[in-house]
């Protein structure tokens, strides 16, 4: 898929969100989404016609409780809450409940024929991929902040995305980015012809670690990890973030979302955060863009695009208040779990999915304190040498590979010393 038709098409395919379906409510994005969503009524006017969560059913009574009128389904993906869904449902009679393994895209087939036009995907991992590409394949405006799709199963994301191109105009699906980088890239791109930009740079804060000694990486602590300087983000996206992998996924992201070689893409040092990408162009000259650190610029962005968004956000800072701006190179000693993302990407095919899970699986083994923070990237590295890579752009040798590596990890755990 190349940029040009990427931008034509979803010129041509905008609208404006009114009917939304937030999946991944009980998140951080998902809770930032639905509270920019309560702050703006008046302006936004969209109506949030349904919501998943995995298993946060606290957050369901309260979200639903707190709303008039209040969204038409709920699904829950862990099956494990039969009993628990039962009484919600009859807490709740005129909500349609949706439960298990096939709970999300049944819900979203079902409230896209009640006239939903928009999903915004901020599921956690490579769980959001089904989602997403039901999404595209339903013909809807994708607000998409799940990278994990994307680099897991890229191709086949863009090969939906060029079916979806061939259908009539009205039917043609719509993505548009949600993490910060790329809904900035997205928005400086938007007017240019795609030779005029040479090089896409990320912004990255560097993480609670940008000073640190690297051989003192080894003894950091959760409570240290878990630390973001400029962000308040889910855990996983946190421990990505402290290492920079999460830099290195977006590397992989923009490549599949913009279609730009890998030599054509970097990410710099910012330690503000306040400048989220910019584009080198061929003279040499920058552009960039910025505004003070909150996901609800680039919620509602994707919302309300193409309109422009009427009003702040959230309360704006001037550039006036802001430090002088600073960017610096990404140390391969401190970040070595950046460049392993760039040369996986590089690779290809399959590359991205083994990195991706193998490093699902590592985060989550962290999160429970059975490695250290620096045992992810080994244990990465292992999965990626053990694994089996494979050219595709079919969505089940995507998954069959994240399955895969998920099982090398898993094996691999034990001789991690
Ligand atoms: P989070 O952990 O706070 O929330 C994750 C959501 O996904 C929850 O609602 C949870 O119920 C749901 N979920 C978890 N496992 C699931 C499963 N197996 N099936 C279905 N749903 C499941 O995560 P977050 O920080 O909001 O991040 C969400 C996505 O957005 C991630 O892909 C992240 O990389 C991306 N993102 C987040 C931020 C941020 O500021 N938090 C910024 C940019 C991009
Ligand atoms: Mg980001």
């Amino acid at each position: 898929m190349s940029l040009d038709s990427y931008k034509y098409n979803n010129a041509k395919a905008a609208q404006r969100t009114r009917r939304l379906l937030v999946l991944g409510a009980s998140g951080s994005i998902g809770q930032s989404s639905l509270a920019f969503l309560e702050r703006h009524k008046e302006t936004a006017a969209v109506e949030v016609v349904g919501i998943s969560v995995h298993s946060s059913l606290d957050f369901v009574r309260k979200y639903l409780s707190s709303q008039n009128p209040r969204p038409s389904c709920v699904s829950i993906t862990n099956p494990q809450y039969k009993a628990d869904v039962q009484s919600l449902q009859s807490e709740f009679s005129n909500v349609h409940f949706y439960l298990g393994e096939s709970a999300l895209l049944d819900m979203m087939e079902e409230a896209h024929q009640r006239g939903a036009d928009t999903v915004l995907v901020a599921i956690v991992g490579a769980a959001g991929i089904q989602a997403t590409l039901k999404a595209i394949e339903l013909g809807m405006k994708v607000a998409l902040a799940n990278k994990e799709s994307l680099v897991t199963a890229g191709p086949a994301i863009q090969k939906a995305l060029e079916l979806s191109f061939q259908k009539p105009l009205g039917e043609q699906a719509l993505l548009l980015p949600v993490d910060s980088e790329h809904n900035s890239v997205f928005r400086l791109l938007y007017g240019l012809k795609s030779e005029t930009v040479q090089k896409i740079i990320l912004s990255a804060s560097g993480g609670p670690f940008r000073d640190l000694e690297p051989e003192k990486l080894a003894e950091v602590r959760k409570e240290e990890v878990l630390q973001h300087p400029n962000w308040s983000m889910g855990a996983k996206i946190t421990v990505d973030s402290a290492g920079m992998v999460n830099k290195g996924l977006e590397l992989i992201e923009a490549h599949y979302l913009f279609s730009y070689a890998y030599d054509s893409l970097d990410a710099w040092i910012h330690r503000d955060s306040l400048v989220h990408a910019l584009l080198k162009l061929s003279d040499s000259s920058y552009l960039f863009h910025a505004s003070h650190t909150d996901m609800a610029f680039p919620i509602a962005h994707v919302l309300f695009f193409p309109e422009p968004v009427p009003t702040e956000p959230v309360p704006a800072t001037s550039p006036l208040e802001w430090k002088p701006l600073a960017f610096q190179e990404v140390s391969t000693e401190r970040y070595p779990g950046f460049y392993l993302c760039l040369e996986a990407g590089k690779i290809g095919g399959t590359a991205p999915t083994v990195l991706n899970a193998a490093n699902e699986f590592a985060v989550a083994a962290f999160l429970r304190d059975q490695i250290h923070f620096t045992q992810i990237v080994r244990l990465i590295r292992l999965v990626l040498d053990k694994a089996r890579i494979e050219k595709t752009v079919e969505l089940e040798a995507f998954l069959e590979a994240d399955r895969q590596a998920r099982s090398i990890a898993k094996s691999c755990l034990a001789s991690l010393a």
